[in-house]
């Protein structure tokens, strides 16, 4: 029986790794990035809009530099993947062009999510680039993200442009079948997986070759989280066997699937749980925390124990329970310096909104 995917796939984000891109010289792997891209020129011949999320770029400039070992101070990054992108891109230019595709490069750093603006500005160029029937091969600016303003890896970044772009379905192409099961010495794929909790990321492995890429399993799965929230379905499959795009999207079972969610975050609430930087922390009691996660409540002042960080009215902050578990993240009524005015005073003033309030559930 082949796979149902909830609706039907008009738009699809595909991250690539490192580890599929580059050889173990750090010399891009011509013969997998061929099949890639011809895959892609056909969907896209059949209609389906893709995103391309392709990591490379430090690995690439490692190997045009000819360095071995991966430098861990971020000037030294910064300047590989200044050589690597643009190794990188003219590579998957000369490939989509023997495909009749155009592609567009596009750079992001956090700040671009971060900021509601630029965040709609962002999603004005995709739609843009996509309407043109080009393909936007995305990366992380890593030639000007610093600690501030990085994702950190491509994972992340490839949820949130799924959820940026409204995808139907995020591939994540690794060097490995999918997410296994590990426990008791077995190995055994997980074909589908309806909710991470726990007990599936404590016996979860198979991870890329580090030495190329950040992520591995828990950065996967964290991505996952964030797309499965907005409604994404994501499939993580091995980059490397044959034809991996057309048989996803046939609905072959390859690979893990990870069912969506079933009720959607609010454009809104997705922004405050993922899509921005939070500015601080705010700390409150027992009774407040039994109240915020009954639903529906607002974050009033006599709940709050403590707070931590520079924000400023409007910021997103987290919100932490006495035993430093996040329970929500939300929109703050009050700066630091406010909050500090107020404490003393009486009644209730609401600190976080209910409306601007959004549970953890990660
Ligand atoms: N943006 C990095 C690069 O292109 C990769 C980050 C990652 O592997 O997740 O080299």
């Amino acid at each position: 029986m082949s796979r149902k995917f909830p609706r039907p796939i008009k738009r699809i984000v595909i991250k690539v790794g490192s580890s599929v891109i580059a050889t173990y010289a750090m010399k891009p792997r011509v013969a997998h990035l061929r099949s890639l891209v011809r895959q892609i020129a056909a969907v896209e011949r059949n209609g389906v809009e893709v995103v391309l999320v392709s990591s490379g770029a430090i690995v690439l400039g490692m190997g045009a530099l000819g360095q071995r070992k991966r430098p861990t101070d971020l000037a030294s990054l910064q300047a590989l993947a200044a050589v690597g992108q643009a190794a990188l891109m003219n590579r998957y230019t000369d490939l989509f062009r023997e495909n009749k595709v155009k592609c567009a490069q596009v750079l992001l750093t956090w700040d671009d999510f971060n900021n509601r603006v630029r965040y709609n500005n962002a999603r004005n160029t995709f739609q843009a680039i996509l309407q043109r029937s080009v393909v936007p091969v995305v990366n992380e600016n890593d030639t000007i993200a610093t600690d501030e303003i990085k994702f950190g890896d491509n994972d992340k970044l490839s949820a949130l442009v799924a959820c940026l772009v409204q995808a139907d379905l995020l591939l994540i192409l690794s060097d490995v079948e999918g997410l296994f099961n590990l426990k008791d010495g077995k190995k055994e794929l997980f074909q589908e997986i309806r909710e991470i909790t726990g007990d599936i990321e404590s016996v979860a492995g198979g991870t890329d070759k580090k030495h190329m890429s950040r992520g591995g399993m828990t950065a996967k799965l964290d991505a996952i989280k964030i797309a499965t929230q907005a409604q994404i379905p994501c499939v993580i499959a091995n980059g490397e066997s044959e034809d991996v795009l057309l048989r996803v999207l046939k609905g072959e079972r390859i690979g893990t699937f990870f069912v969506e969610k079933e009720g959607k975050h609010l454009a809104k609430q997705h922004w405050i749980s993922f899509g921005a930087k939070p500015k601080g922390v705010i700390t409150v009691d027992d009774g407040a925390r039994e109240a915020l996660q009954k639903g529906g409540r607002s974050l009033l002042l006599p709940g709050v124990v403590s707070w931590e960080g520079h924000f400023g009215v409007d910021d997103v902050v987290v919100v932490y329970d006495k035993n430093k578990q996040e329970i929500a993240r939300g929109l703050t009524n009050y700066s630091t310096v406010d909050l500090g005015k107020i404490q003393d005073k009486k009644g209730k003033p609401e600190v976080i909104h209910c409306d601007n309030l959004v549970l953890c559930e990660r």
